[in-house]
């Protein structure tokens, strides 16, 4: 039997679906190449914008043809959209599972107890996608509820994982000679709050931190409200931890930041930023925006656009606001035009263009380590800087998975190009 995960939204996903193959392995599956190929496909999903939706959507009627030509296909949908719509996809999937659900999976599919249903999913041994760059989850589910986001619903209360379980599977991961982790969580910043063992977040980082050997850790999402000094010195001190700050502002207007319910000001936010950059000075910047949340004038959107000028980030997700249910924003009017909010959009990405060239215009030059995560030998690799920064270069040699010295070329907005060194 062989499966295809197809995996729709945020890094936690990636991380999941992770989890998904492993389980999957146990039970004797095999990993499809292609779709086509597949006995059983897997649409691991989000439901945080609509247009996420709408694409699990076309993948199943896609998937529906595709039975007509194998009818032994199974179809699962997996994750954020069968938690909260599990009645409105039942007809349109042989299986229907929450992500904390996935142990009982393992019965639905082979019909045996292989897993305790009630067990944990996260204890489930991942098959990770990459052999150098691994995503360990730290926390699961949110409490914010920022007014626009279904997260707190689809993944419901924040749960922290036990440090000793993180360090472990960090340890096993470097001990196969993994050379990244990426440790995540919806507010990572938050983390430890509800375990009985008090730490936090920047104490988490110290345990990884002194694993011994030479490896990376990346780690997503901040949140404003919740960094703390603490963490800021933790990041510039441990040396495994790499400069890159993931800090989502989503709006850079006080009336609207509190209608998201965010818990921060502009100027806090400004104000970490300054913090952040002084004790990390080649710390890399990116963010999450919202444009057309309800009720957003042009006046409110051009608060957003000055601190985009002013915060010059290295990179930024800008998203059209998209209205969900369950959410409390969803009970106000969605005003803001698709034609403006399209038009609100363009205006940071030309903005981040600009000020995403002059971060990389700083690089060239400079020879940069970085970790090859695509490419074969003879052809254009791609590689990932400390900073998350995409640089090409050439080489002759085979260095997937390997850290290695490259001269910085040329710089453009959305990466870099290098000249392999060593
Ligand atoms: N936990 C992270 C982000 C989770 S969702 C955080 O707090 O920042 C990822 C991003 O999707 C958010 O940062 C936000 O910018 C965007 N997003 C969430 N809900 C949205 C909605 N209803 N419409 C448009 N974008 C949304
Ligand atoms: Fe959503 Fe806010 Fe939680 Fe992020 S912090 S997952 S945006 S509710």
């Amino acid at each position: 039997m062989k499966y295809f995960i197809q995996t729709y939204g945020c890094q936690m996903n990636k991380s999941d679906s992770e989890r998904i193959a492993g389980m999957l392995k146990s039970l004797g599956y095999k990993k499809a190449s292609s779709e086509c190929k597949a006995d059983l496909v897997v649409l691991n999903t989000c439901v945080v914008r609509q247009s996420a939706e709408n694409r699990v959507y076309g993948k199943l009627k896609n998937l529906e043809k595709l039975k007509v030509q194998n009818p032994k296909l199974k179809v699962a949908v997996i994750g954020c959209m069968a938690s909260l719509y599990s009645e409105k996809i039942k007809d349109k999937a042989d299986l229907v599972s929450s992500i904390e659900e996935l142990p009982k999976l393992s019965q639905l599919l082979k019909n045996i107890e292989y897993l305790n249903p009630e067990s944990d999913y996260l204890h489930i041994q991942p098959s990770y996608g990459s052999k150098f760059h691994a995503y360990v989850p730290i926390m699961t589910g949110c409490n914010n509820f920022c007014s626009y986001c279904v997260v707190p619903y689809a993944r419901g209360k924040e749960r922290s994982r036990p440090a000793k379980e993180i360090i472990k599977e960090v340890t096993n991961l470097i001990k196969k000679g993994y050379k990244a982790i990426t440790l995540v969580g919806q507010n990572v910043n938050s983390y430890g709050h509800n375990l009985d063992k008090e730490i936090n977040f920047a104490q988490l980082l110290k345990k990884v931190n002194n694993i011994a050997s030479d490896f990376w850790v990346w780690f997503v999402t901040s949140h404003p409200k919740d960094m703390s000094d603490e963490l800021i010195k933790a990041i510039a001190e441990y040396e495994k931890v790499c400069p890159y700050v993931h800090l989502p502002v989503q709006s850079g207007n006080n009336v609207i930041l509190k209608a998201m319910n965010r818990g921060y000001t502009r100027e806090h936010y400004v104000h970490l930023v300054e913090k952040i950059r002084k004790e990390i000075p080649e710390v890399a910047l990116s963010t999450d925006i919202i444009v057309g949340f309800p009720g957003e004038t042009k006046k409110q959107f051009q608060d957003t656009v000055n601190l985009f000028k002013k915060v010059k980030f290295d990179m930024a997700y800008i998203a059209q606001y998209s209205p969900r249910p369950k959410t409390a924003a969803y009970k106000l009017k969605d005003n803001v035009s698709p034609g403006e909010k399209k038009k609100r959009e363009k205006i940071l990405t030309d903005i981040l263009k600009e000020t995403a060239l002059e971060h990389n215009k700083k690089l060239v030059e400079k020879i940069v380590e970085i970790l090859v995560e695509t490419g074969k030998r003879g052809s254009t690799l791609m590689g990932k800087t400390k900073s998350l920064k995409t640089v090409k270069f050439e080489s002759e040699k085979h260095l997937l998975g390997q850290i290695v010295k490259v001269k910085i070329t040329q710089a453009m907005s959305w990466g870099l190009k290098g000249k392999y060194v060593k």
